[in-house]
């Protein structure tokens, strides 16, 4: 059953949404609306956890947080509709330049008619014949004169439709990118590795893959408030930032939670650049920027675990994950590999 389909239980939905909004001091964009509707609605679950988490630590821009989870949670409908749009738009133009290509065939035919009918000049009523063929040649002039028109038409047409698909490209690419970091965001990093799946299948090297998490992040923004926590999150941004390059993929997963995908690196490389990370995140002094007061520094857990030829992406995550769980239990500020953890509790924590 669609929401059109009862329009009192949408209106309750709609009526809710607009009040969760106005408790939450949250601008009724568009966005924002589709965003909190969904989460009125109940439907989503995992979209509700992210709006009560969002809720729970505070929204101190609403603009930048519920752009992410816009983007997030209904981002690639609105891609695969404009990218949708921009296909069909092509296709009409290529009808269009069919059209006027039947045209120009036409014309040429009706210059043979014209040839033909000259050739007959030499017989009978020439003063008759000699007048309806001026007559045919100022009409072919007159629809040669509209080709040309239309072919100005579709010339701009398509830089008009190439300027488009420019600018969706640019959009796309935005929805790959975390706002407040500035690295590529959950669905950038999904589309990445699997290319970069792709590639080690080709290649037959191995791939690693790193979660990193900052440790009692919870704690910190409730110090030191949100703003400042985002700052962090920033900094912490630069650190898996300026230590990966080349083929490497870097990315905010969500939250307070970092990924990288390391393609042709053995774990040894990756546990080094994990260590290269943490040291360097561990090594930056907090300054608040509104007070110039040292707030001491952070720490991060990393969990390191390499992909198995032939699983999923997601059970390499997993792994990943599972290490980086046992991280926290050594006392966090720390990385750690498979090695450093029991094969039961390897399968024993699932990412959701
Ligand atoms: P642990 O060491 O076990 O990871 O503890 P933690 O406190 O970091 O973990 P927990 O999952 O309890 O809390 C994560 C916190 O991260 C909750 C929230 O305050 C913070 N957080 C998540 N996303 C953002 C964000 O975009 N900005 C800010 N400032 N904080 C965020
Ligand atoms: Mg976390
Ligand atoms: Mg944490």
């Amino acid at each position: 059953m669609h929401y059109w389909e009862m329009p009192d239980h949408a209106r309750a939905l709609s009526e809710r949404a607009l009040e969760l909004m106005r408790e939450f001091k949250i601008a009724p964009t568009p966005p924002n609306y589709e965003l909190w509707f969904s989460y009125a609605s109940g439907n989503n679950q995992e979209l509700i956890e992210a709006l009560d988490a969002a809720v729970q630590t505070g929204i101190s821009d609403d603009r930048v947080q519920m752009r992410e989870l816009h983007l997030r949670f209904f981002g690639g409908n609105l891609t695969t509709a404009i990218d949708d749009m921009g296909a069909k738009l092509q296709e009409e133009l290529q009808k269009f330049a069919k059209v006027l290509e039947g045209a120009g065939q036409d014309t040429a035919t009706y210059g043979t008619t014209l040839n033909t009918a000259a050739q007959h000049l030499n017989h009978g009523d020439v003063g008759k014949i000699k007048a309806v063929i001026e007559g045919v040649i100022a009409a072919t002039r007159a629809i040669e004169a509209k080709h040309k028109v239309l072919e100005a038409d579709l010339k701009t047409s398509s830089s008009e439709v190439a300027s488009l698909r420019q600018r969706l490209e640019s959009i796309r690419e935005e929805s790959r990118l975390d706002p407040l970091t500035g690295l590529l965001n959950r669905r950038g990093f999904e589309e990445r590795v699997d290319v970069a799946i792709q590639q080690t299948i080709e290649d037959g090297g191995p791939m690693c893959l790193m979660v990193g998490d900052v440790d009692n992040f919870k704690k910190f923004n409730d110090t030191w408030g949100h703003a400042t926590g985002d700052q962090v999150l920033r900094l912490v941004a630069q650190c898996f930032k300026s230590n990966t390059k080349g083929r490497d993929t870097a990315a905010r997963y969500g939250g307070e939670e970092f990924v990288v995908a390391l393609p042709q690196t053995p774990i040894e490389n990756a546990m080094t650049v994990a260590e290269h990370i943490r040291q360097a995140v561990e090594s930056k002094r907090i300054v608040k920027r509104a007070t110039g007061e040292t707030l001491g520094s952070i720490t991060l857990s990393i969990g390191v675990a390499q992909w198995v030829k032939g699983e999923a992406i997601a059970d390499t995550l997993n792994r990943a994950d599972a290490c980086l769980y046992a991280a926290k239990s050594k006392g966090r500020n720390c990385v750690v590999n498979e090695k450093g953890v029991d094969a039961t509790a390897l399968t024993a924590r699932a990412r959701a």
